[in-house]
């Protein structure tokens, strides 16, 4: 027992680096078997530097034939190795589970000897759940780069979700840090799952009987600042991935230095990019629910997201023909442009007008953040001002207001979305 402890903390520990842990999606019934996932998603708990990681989320191992620079599993560092058994990770899954300490698993690796090997174990672990312990939660499991793909289609039948990481955000930044990989081992692997997906979904229109096949889809995740890439180039092939292979979230991961030996990352002690990755879900929101296009937001010109604002604002600044917008007259889609203004409030707002003209003290209860929204909208009650103030004017007096919303000394935590 002590030794599957010492495994669990060793591989529990090397897991927290991958931040892709979110459920959502999942919509697996309960039907006599034990739990289930629920669409709302798997809890989370948060650990000191404000990264999300759901309860079991372990490897199968830290061994690694792979030395890439920015991971700490690479095989030149000097850390502990562990690896679980097959049996071993079902025993603690189903241990965790019915004490109520999970209710999801989130099962990556290392690679040792070789993807399939990894693979097949991966794939027993999952098989096992399903079948042998009738274990109906949620799983989110890696695929392995370069693994057959028989191996991934009969795991596709037991996870909820799987996912592969394109690591660096293009192949130039990937071989600098990690020359024995590259960009289409991620691809070809996506691109099948996604096949596969559209098959068995078109299958189970004429077949009652048949099985899912990764019912809450796919997702990949990128390392950020670990090499240089710009935003735009990390908002384009983000944009790329979601068109070419349907994924449901890319995820955005600020790198953590690790690495005392590679002069190329950024070197151990300084700090992990975090109000950068949270910039870049903002702008990655934008893009799939406020639709927003790419080059709005970033663009040859403007190829870094402003750190000390959100995107949504800092497009709205170097906009300023778009505005003021009549809530009262606008359309859905000119509200949710309007900076403090998100969906559910643009609903209300669209709800709420059909009795009448709004004025600002009505629209200030819809949630909408107020002091940043009244520089950009116009409500019933707005008075009429003589000349446009000039939006550098906007932004500093929104940035006063919100001093510490928008505090860019705060670069180590996370912040909330809009
Ligand atoms: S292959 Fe994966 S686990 Fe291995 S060193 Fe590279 S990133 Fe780390």
């Amino acid at each position: 027992m002590e030794r599957i402890e010492e495994k669990l903390k060793i591989l529990a520990d090397a897991a927290k680096y991958d931040v892709s842990c979110s459920s959502s999606g999942s919509k697996r019934k309960n039907t006599g078997r034990i739990g289930d996932a629920s669409a709302s998603g798997i809890c989370h708990t948060y650990t000191e530097d404000g990264r999300c990681v759901s309860l079991l989320k372990i490897l199968l191992t830290n061994h690694c034939i792979y030395d890439c620079a920015f991971c700490v599993s690479r095989r030149s560092n000097d850390v502990k190795r562990a690896a679980f058994t097959v049996e071993e990770v079902v025993e603690l899954t189903m241990n965790f589970y019915r004490r109520n300490y999970i209710e999801g698993l989130f099962l990556s690796s290392g690679i040792f000897k070789n993807a399939d090997f990894t693979m097949e174990r991966l794939m027993r672990i999952v098989k096992k759940l399903r079948l042998e312990e009738k274990y109906n939660g949620y799983i989110h499991l890696k695929t392995i780069p370069g693994a057959s793909e028989e191996l991934i289609k009969e795991a596709g039948l037991y996870v909820d979700r799987m996912s592969i990481n394109l690591e660096m955000p293009t192949e130039v930044g990937l071989k600098m840090v990690a020359p024995e990989k590259d960009h289409e081992s991620v691809k070809k692997p996506l691109a099948f799952v996604q096949n596969q997906i559209q098959e068995y979904k078109a299958e189970s229109k004429l077949i009652k009987h048949t099985p899912q096949f990764v019912p809450a889809g796919q997702s990949t995740q990128m390392v950020i600042g670990a090499t240089p890439e710009t935003d735009l180039e990390i908002m384009n092939v983000a944009k790329t991935f979601y068109n070419d292979f349907k994924l449901k979230r890319v995820y955005y991961s600020g790198y953590i230095p690790i690495n005392t030996e590679n002069s190329l990352l950024p070197q151990v002690g300084s700090r992990p990019p975090l109000v950068r990755e949270n910039r870049l879900y903002q702008t990655d929101w934008l893009l799939r629910f406020y639709d927003f296009n790419l080059d709005e937001i970033l663009n040859p010109k403007h190829q870094q997201l402003d750190l000390d604002i959100d995107p949504k604002l800092s497009w709205a600044l170097r906009n300023p023909q778009y505005f003021p917008i009549d809530i009262n007259t606008a359309d859905y889609k000119q509200i949710i442009r309007i900076p403090g203004v998100g969906r559910q409030s643009a609903m209300k707002i669209i709800q709420s007008r059909k009795f009448g003209r709004l004025s600002e003290y009505q629209v200030k209860k819809m949630g909408i953040a107020f002091n940043r929204a009244r520089h950009f909208m116009r409500c019933a009650d707005t008075p009429i001002i003589l000349g446009t103030p000039s939006m550098e004017y906007v932004k500093q007096t929104i940035l006063q207001r919100n001093s510490t919303k928008y505090l860019t000394t705060v670069s180590d935590t996370q912040l909330s979305l809009f």
